[in-house]
């Protein structure tokens, strides 16, 4: 994710130039796994730490920055906060990275969260399908598995970017209305972008 509202002082997105928008076509494709722990993988995981820092965010997915990789980076708060207006400052943050992540067990039934995500700039969908629990299995950027349980926040913002690798995105969980809205929103974005 995502959540990054509108700067009140500009009153416009805070974006960076390396976030890929919808509606680029990577953003719907499914990333395949990952085989190696090289070079190209670890420019990748640098340049999504840089962006995330960059835009003080809460995650992105290699597909947000151009990159057909399965990975994705979190910036992980230190306690289990279930609401966003709670969370700490970013550098207080561990910056985590998930490399071919994969669910192993959910917690709980599904809740509605609120949902932003930098590929729509300022943009808020209702969220229905994420879990205020989930157990990841993945590899961290050196190629060490690691296996661990999130809630709250961080567990909806994992859900996030996992849907990302999958080539899904806050669209695809907003109704009929929504969507049409969402589209005419960032068309609007892309005009005032190529001014
Ligand atoms: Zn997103």
């Amino acid at each position: 994710m995502s959540e990054r509202k509108c700067n009140p002082k500009e009153n416009k997105p805070m974006l960076d130039p390396r976030i890929i928008l919808w509606p680029n076509r990577i953003l719907s494709k499914v990333a395949e796994e990952e085989t190696a722990f090289d070079e190209k993988l670890k420019t990748i995981t640098n340049t999504l730490k840089e962006v995330l820092t960059n835009v003080r965010s809460y995650g992105l997915a290699a597909c947000q920055i151009g990159e057909k990789a399965r990975v994705f980076i979190v910036a992980l708060s230190p306690e289990d906060e279930p609401d966003q207006e709670q969370q700490k400052d970013f550098f207080s943050k561990e910056l985590r990275v998930f490399v071919n992540p994969s669910i192993v067990t959910t917690g709980g039934r599904p809740v509605e969260t609120e949902e932003y995500c930098l590929s729509f700039p300022g943009i808020g969908v209702k969220v229905k399908s994420r879990y205020p629990g989930v157990t990841i299995a993945a590899y961290d950027e050196t190629g060490l598995p690691f296996q661990e349980n999130f809630v709250g926040f961080n567990a909806v913002i994992i859900q996030h970017e996992l849907a990302h690798l999958n080539g899904k995105t806050i669209l695809d969980e907003a109704g009929t209305a929504k969507r049409t809205l969402i589209r005419s929103k960032m068309r609007k974005i892309a005009k005032m972008l190529k001014q």
